[in-house]
């Protein structure tokens, strides 16, 4: 399990890289959630999404144990936040990604000088190819979430919700395979544990939700929801321990829950959020957290959005 000593450590190593991300209010969004709501705007964030926080402290810590090569293997985020840094503090990076990737996120990695290569359509496929370059050439793969200095690079954002809201009574987290919410469950439990945390998951990708309620890791077939952050088919070995221990409550939203989300927060607040972070928004506008007159923060927790998709 990390500590909040090892996010503190974090907060520290990335802290010349990523960008403390504004907290957004909304008196439109407040209302019609019947809570006062705050958005911790990691859409904001270097390369748009919070994922560039654990890869910072992960590839840096890489390259300080003599890494001179790093591989990942994400078509998303994930990816685009492992080329970023990579580029900066000058080691070369492939990223693996799928064959059907779209173009604007293949244009991204290439924007940060990754290197990309093609393997199968799922991360099945992926995932051995990347650790198999990775081992070819001496060098480090950066996994998505299960690892101790992902999660406690993520947990940042818990740090700085609770340094920027002082009065913060809950705060909402997309769940993907787990690496943002153990890091900030870690932040706030072990220094506010009266701050509720809530996780939240696509109704058809609920792997946290079924793994939860059968006391052991349970995985589900793919899914197709638009929060293709949350597609994982299964919480991580390292991350579910801490969902277990201090997940307060799990909330599901649906697919058609998730776009209204999404639309009126550009609509009426003209933030281009993606799908995955919506999710949070829209537990909170359809009254699914239980609470009223609270003030609630909601991790927005990236921006990656394929606006030709919008609509569709
Ligand atoms: C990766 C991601 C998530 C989920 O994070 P996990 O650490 O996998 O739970 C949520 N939102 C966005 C935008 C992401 O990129």
């Amino acid at each position: 399990m990390i500590t909040l000593k090892n996010i503190h450590q974090a907060a520290v190593q990335i802290s010349d890289t990523i960008n403390e991300t504004p907290i957004l209010t909304s008196t439109a969004l407040s209302s019609i959630c019947r809570n006062n709501m705050f958005l911790k705007s990691e859409h904001l964030q270097k390369t748009g999404s919070f994922k560039i926080r654990g890869a910072t402290h992960k590839v840096k810590q890489a390259v300080q144990d003599g890494a001179t090569y790093v591989t990942a293997a994400s078509s998303g985020n994930h990816g685009q936040a492992v080329a970023y840094i990579s580029d900066i503090l000058g080691v070369p990076a492939t990223i693996v990604v799928p064959e059907d990737a779209t173009a604007s996120k293949l244009n991204a990695i290439r924007d940060y000088n990754g290197e990309i290569e093609e393997c199968g359509t799922t991360s099945a496929e992926r995932l051995p190819r990347a650790k198999e370059l990775a081992a070819k050439k001496n060098g480090v793969f950066i996994p998505p979430y299960d690892d101790p200095y992902i999660m406690a690079g993520q947990g940042t954002v818990g740090m700085e919700i609770l340094k920027q809201l002082d009065d913060v009574d809950v705060v909402v987290v997309p769940i993907g395979g787990g690496g943002l919410i153990s890091g900030i469950l870690t932040a706030i439990k072990e220094t506010k544990p009266h701050v509720k945390v809530i996780g939240v998951e696509p109704e058809i990708a609920n792997d946290t939700h079924l793994s939860l309620e059968n006391g052991i890791i349970t995985s589900i077939p793919g899914t197709s929801t638009i929060a293709d952050g949350l597609r994982t088919s299964q919480p991580g070995d390292l991350t579910f321990p801490i969902v277990q221990k201090y997940l307060d409550d799990l909330v599901l939203v649906s697919e058609t829950e998730i776009q209204q989300a999404l639309f009126f927060i550009l609509e009426r607040m003209k933030q281009v959020i993606e799908p995955s972070s919506a999710v949070a928004i829209a537990a909170a506008m359809f009254e699914k957290l239980g609470v009223q007159e609270k003030n609630i923060a909601c991790v927005v927790s990236g921006g990656n959005l394929d606006v030709r998709k919008l609509g569709t």
